[in-house]
C-alpha cells in the first residue's frame, strides 16, 4: 500500500481494492466479497470518497448507541476484516464492546481464519465459532449466532451486513447499527442508525466519537440518541449523490 500516495484522487479505492485482494488471497474474504466491495466502490465514487456531515452526525449517533449499551456486539463479516481489523479492535476496546465473526457464507475454514485475523490484530476475545443459537426467520447457515454475543446484545453494529440478516436483528429488538455506502440498500433502511460511509472511514470516526464521548452523562448520550433521524439521514446521503460534484 505504501506506493499509493496520500493525494491521489482515488485513494481510498485504491487502499481497498488492494486489501481485499490480499483478504481473498488470505481465506479471509470469500470471492463474492469482491462483488460486494465493486459495488460499494461505485457508491463511494458518486459520494465524493468524503464523509458528509450526516454520516459524521450517524457515527457520533452509533458511538453514543455503542457507549449506552449493557452488552454492545460488532458484528464482523469477510470485507470487514480485510479492510478495518485493527481499527474493529480499537472501537470494541473503546466502547466495550465483544468482536463476533458472523458471515453469509459460512465455512469453518473461513471463520477461523478471521477469528485468527482478528487475534493477530490484537483482540483479545473474537466470537462466533460457537454458533450455538440463531435468528429466527433465516435459513440454518445464516441463522447462527453466539448465545452469549449477537444473540445476548442490545446494541450490535453490523457492518456491510445483508439485507435479510440486518431485517431480521431488527425484529429482534437490537438497536441496530449499520455501516453501508449504499443509501438504497436494505441493510440502512432498516438501521436504527445507517451510516452511509466507507467502512475504512466509518470505523475509526466511530471510535474518535467514543472517545470524545467517554465521560458524556448518560442524559446527553441519550439526547443525541434521541436526535438523530434515520431517515433524514438516508435521504441526505441520496441528494448528496443525486445533486454530487466529482469534479
Ligand atoms: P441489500 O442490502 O439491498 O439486501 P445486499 O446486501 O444483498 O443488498 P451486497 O452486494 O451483498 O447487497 O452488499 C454489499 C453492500 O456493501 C453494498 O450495498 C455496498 O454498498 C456495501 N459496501 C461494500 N464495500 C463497502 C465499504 N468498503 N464500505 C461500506 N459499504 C460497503
Ligand atoms: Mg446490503
Amino acid at each position: 500500500e505504501a506506493e499509493i500516495p496520500e493525494d491521489h484522487p482515488r485513494h481510498d479505492s485504491l487502499v481497498t481494492r488492494h486489501r481485499i485482494e490480499a483478504g481473498v488471497e488470505k481465506g479471509i474474504t470469500s470471492r463474492q466479497g469482491l462483488i460486494a466491495q465493486g459495488r460499494g466502490e461505485a457508491f463511494d465514487y458518486l459520494l465524493g470518497e468524503r464523509t458528509l456531515p450526516s454520516a459524521d452526525a450517524a457515527a457520533r449517533a452509533a458511538a453514543a448507541h455503542l457507549l449506552l449499551a449493557d452488552h454492545p456486539v460488532v458484528s464482523v463479516n469477510g470485507n470487514a476484516a480485510a479492510l478495518v481489523p485493527g481499527e474493529l479492535v480499537a472501537l470494541a476496546d473503546a466502547v466495550g464492546a465483544d468482536l463476533e465473526v458472523n458471515l453469509f457464507n459460512r465455512t469453518e475454514e473461513r471463520m477461523r481464519a478471521i477469528v485468527d485475523h482478528l487475534l493477530d490484530h490484537g483482540a483479545s476475545e473474537v466470537k462466533g465459532l460457537a454458533a450455538d443459537a440463531r435468528l429466527p426467520n433465516l435459513t440454518h447457515e445464516r441463522a447462527k449466532v453466539d448465545a452469549d454475543g449477537i444473540a445476548d446484545a442490545d446494541v450490535v453494529l453490523v457492518p456491510l451486513e445483508d439485507g435479510d440478516r440486518a431485517a431480521a436483528l431488527a425484529d429482534l429488538g437490537k438497536a441496530e447499527i449499520v455501516i453501508d455506502l449504499n443509501p438504497m440498500s436494505r441493510s440502512v433502511q432498516v438501521a436504527d442508525v445507517p451510516i452511509v460511509d466507507n467502512i475504512l472511514r466509518a470505523i475509526p470516526n466511530i471510535t474518535a466519537h467514543a472517545h470524545e464521548l467517554a465521560h458524556a452523562e448518560r442524559a446527553e448520550l441519550e439526547r443525541i440518541v434521541g436526535a438523530f433521524d434515520a431517515a433524514a439521514t438516508l435521504d441526505d446521503a441520496e441528494r448528496a449523490i443525486r445533486d454530487g460534484d466529482l469534479s
